[in-house]
């Protein structure tokens, strides 16, 4: 049996969504493992669009089967909602969506709680979504949370959550505490996001994983605040944010833009065992000319070995950079390999020679279709 886990190898908006659709015809469950409805997937088939917040973008496929797993935080509400707003577009998911019963819940009291959190940082604000993603998960592992199959027993579920919503009352200011081991700490997700966290938010064994797909893509992004060493001067990160159409899908916050971060990519292969990656738009490099590359950081002058894992000292690396000439042709929806220019080529074999690992697939625009997979690559089987 083949088995996959796709990994976003930067700090997410990495194009999952389309990535995850196109593998999923060749595969029977898609399962989602950690995070709840902050994420925001965009899958374009032909004219339709669809953002899955929540449920598998396996569901897109007439036959496959999706699954969200225990690692994710379910808000019944905003659940309830995208079943109804997939309906409507003609897509049922009776017999074919599966919660785990051990999944944890949210509920209103954790969107109430970020909020206040959030508020009482300041300036120093993480830049959660306010979704009450962090503070379930702080419930989950302060073993007061409410799960799925608490919902399954009625009576059951008022007496339990009867005596947490009289203790949220009593603690309406609680602090803020997300909790995630490899993130520049604490702009961090509240979930385990790695592929070691996807065999418990998913209940599969690590013996029956074989392998893990990275995506990046062919610059960096990240929203909110936290480190960000490799971030373009406003001008030049506003033409890459409109190319890319850089906004939240959810919450249409403009994206920050930076060049390529390859010391963040080696790091993410390193604690994920990434061993093929999918570059994504590609395209939104096609009327560049020069293109940079961080290949290491600097601190205080001297070259930094590691990720750094304080964020006040991660805030102060200097990028080191290799200069790549742009093609400045158009790459957009090519789906053959042969036809991407000779720099775009030599781009993708920098970024693969650098973090020696394979480049299994090549996203050229938000269709299906966009879509390069060179022959003879891990991924190449996995179709
Ligand atoms: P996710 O959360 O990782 O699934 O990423 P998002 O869905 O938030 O962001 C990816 C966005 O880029 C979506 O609007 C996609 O339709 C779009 N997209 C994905 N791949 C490509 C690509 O290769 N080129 C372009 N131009 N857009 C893409």
């Amino acid at each position: 049996m083949k088995s996959v886990v796709v990994v976003g190898a930067q700090w997410g908006d990495e194009g999952k969504g389309k990535v995850v659709d196109y593998l999923a015809g060749s595969f029977d469950y898609i399962v989602r493992v950690a995070g709840g409805h902050n994420a925001g997937h965009t899958v374009i088939i032909g004219k339709d669009r669809y953002v899955l917040q929540l449920i598998p973008c396996g569901i897109l496929r007439p036959k496959q089967q999706a699954v969200i797993g225990m690692g994710v935080v379910v808000d019944p509400a905003a659940l309830v909602a995208e079943i109804e707003a997939l309906a409507k577009a003609g897509i049922e998911v009776k017999g074919r969506l599966h919660v785990s019963n051990r999944a944890h819940l949210i509920f209103p009291y954790h969107r109430e709680l970020e909020r206040a959190a959030e508020n009482a940082r300041g300036a120093n604000k993480i830049g959660t979504t306010s979704r009450g993603i962090g503070p379930a998960y702080e419930d989950k592992m302060a073993r007061r949370g409410l799960r799925v199959c608490d919902l399954l027993e009625p009576a059951l579920f008022r007496e339990k959550a009867e005596r947490v919503v009289a203790e949220k009352n009593r603690l309406a200011k609680g602090a803020y505490g997300a909790d995630i081991d490899h993130g520049t700490y604490p702009y961090v997700t509240s979930s385990s996001a790695t592929s070691g966290g996807a065999t418990t938010g998913a209940g599969v064994p690590p013996t029956k994983i074989k392998n893990v797909l990275g995506i990046s893509k062919a610059y960096t992004t990240r929203v909110g605040s936290g480190p960000f060493p490799t971030e373009m001067p406003d001008l030049e990160a506003q033409q890459v944010r409109e190319r890319g159409n850089e906004f939240g899908a959810v919450t249409g916050r403009p994206r920050r833009c930076g060049w390529l971060d390859l010391q963040v990519l080696r790091y993410a292969k390193m604690i994920n065992g990434i061993d093929s990656l999918v570059v994504t738009k590609l395209d939104v490099f096609d009327t560049q000319r020069e293109i940079q590359v961080c290949v290491g950081y600097k601190y205080k002058g001297k070259p930094l070995k590691e990720m750094p894992a304080l964020a006040e000292e991660y805030e102060k690396v200097t990028p080191e950079y290799k200069t790549l000439t742009g093609w400045c042709e158009k790459t957009y929806g090519v789906k053959d390999g042969k036809k991407l220019p000779k720099a775009a080529l030599a781009y993708l074999r920098f970024i693969s020679e650098f973090l020696q690992v394979e480049i299994g697939m090549i996203s050229t625009g938000p269709e299906r279709d966009a879509t390069i997979v060179p022959p003879g690559t891990l991924f190449a089987r996995w179709l």
